[in-house]
């Protein structure tokens, strides 16, 4: 087999590990809660990426079942930060599903990707602030506009993925209707059962992704049936939509805090290297949070016809905007539908006995 050292170069733009110091000591699988006798986490993507198998790597879905517990990186010699290799990897695999190229572009530049954000996000506002007719009506249709974009990017995304892993093996479409599949595939992607794993389950990490989850699953909820429409009703505290509201704003900004604390911190392993487009990422979030409890309570307080309401409403549906124009598509956030699909086509790959 003929070594390709240009792709070790390639996946290291995307993360910083060092596995050219690595002398497979075993250290890290011995420790990996997710090594079986069929899987050795994470040394054999070190391999791969060692002798540059790059068809190897794209066709696995390892990178999607390790959860960063980290504790790999902790008990590695030659500090090789085998853990974020792993993150690095499922970044160089995004960008790898991204037809567009752009999730590429942005983990290079994401110098780039904030400009776009930013600009999205003023251009929006300008728009929305001298904007004569009914905003409501138009917040309402560019909503209804965010799921259609959202699925053609998921489509995208799910079908390289099928095609990587599946297609490209068995030439021929493959299924699993088997339940017990479905079932693990829905469990780990409302929960994230991987994390509880760890030797040590990190519950901070896993409530405050729960948190993040829950809360923006809600919002999503809430924006794409349109239950917002703080420009004609009066809300309070008895409606439905308020403990909504609440617990979508509450999930958001505290899960949000704590991911953003512990990536100051640098104190474990997870949150020790940032990409910036994490960053980024993390910042979004919780504006669309802060954004969207800042309506509602100016709604309850002041009523619908109140210019505050107006201006908090429109600079939070050009946050939202930008997020999912140029977030949601291009960078992490995908993530939460690669983890469970990778879940069920590896089930898939067993139970058709794919290698
Ligand atoms: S623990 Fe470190 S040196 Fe040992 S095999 Fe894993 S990455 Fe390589
Ligand atoms: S970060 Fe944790 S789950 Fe991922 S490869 Fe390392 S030990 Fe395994």
């Amino acid at each position: 087999m003929k070594v390709n050292t240009k792709f070790i170069k390639e996946v290291k733009k995307y993360g910083a590990f060092d596995i050219s110091a690595c002398f497979n000591c075993g250290n890290c699988t011995a420790v990996c809660p997710l090594s079986k006798e069929d899987s050795s986490f994470p040394r054999k993507m070190i391999r791969y990426a060692q002798v540059g198998a790059e068809d190897k790597i794209e066709s696995s879905l390892e990178p999607w079942m390790c959860y960063y517990c980290g504790e790999c990186s902790d008990t590695c010699p030659r500090q090789a930060y085998p853990g974020e290799f792993m993150m690095s990897l499922r970044r160089y695999l995004i960008s790898r599903y991204d037809a567009t190229g752009l999730s590429k572009f942005f983990y290079m530049n994401s110098w780039a990707q904030n400009i776009l954000v930013i600009g999205i996000f003023l251009v929006s506002l300008i728009f929305f602030i001298s904007y004569n007719g009914d905003f409501q009506e138009l917040a309402a249709k560019i909503e209804l506009a965010f799921p259609a974009y959202v699925t053609l990017a998921i489509f995208m995304y799910v079908f390289t993925m099928y095609k990587k892993t599946i297609l490209d093996k068995s030439k021929k479409f493959l299924f699993s209707f088997d339940f017990s599949n479905i079932k693990e595939t829905l469990i780990h992607g409302l929960t994230q059962k991987n994390f509880s794993g760890c030797s040590e389950t990190d519950w901070t990490r896993w409530i405050a992704h729960l948190l993040v989850m829950s809360g923006y699953t809600l919002t999503l909820i809430i924006s794409n049936l349109h239950l917002l429409e703080p420009l004609k009703k009066h809300y309070g505290l008895l409606d439905i939509t308020t403990p909504l509201v609440f617990y979508a704003a509450f999930g958001i900004i505290a899960g949000g805090f704590v991911m953003m604390g512990r990536r100051f911190l640098k104190k474990i392993q997870s949150s020790k290297f940032s990409h910036p487009t994490d960053w980024l990422f993390v910042a979004m979030l919780f504006l669309i949070g802060i954004s969207t409890l800042t309506t509602y309570i100016l709604n309850m307080a002041m009523g619908p016809d109140a210019e505050a309401v107006a201006i908090s409403y429109k600079i939070n549906i050009a946050i939202e905007v930008a997020w999912i124009i140029i977030i949601v598509p291009f960078t992490k956030w995908i993530h939460i539908f690669f983890r469970p699909m990778a879940i069920y086509l590896y089930n898939l790959k067993k139970e058709k006995q794919l290698a």
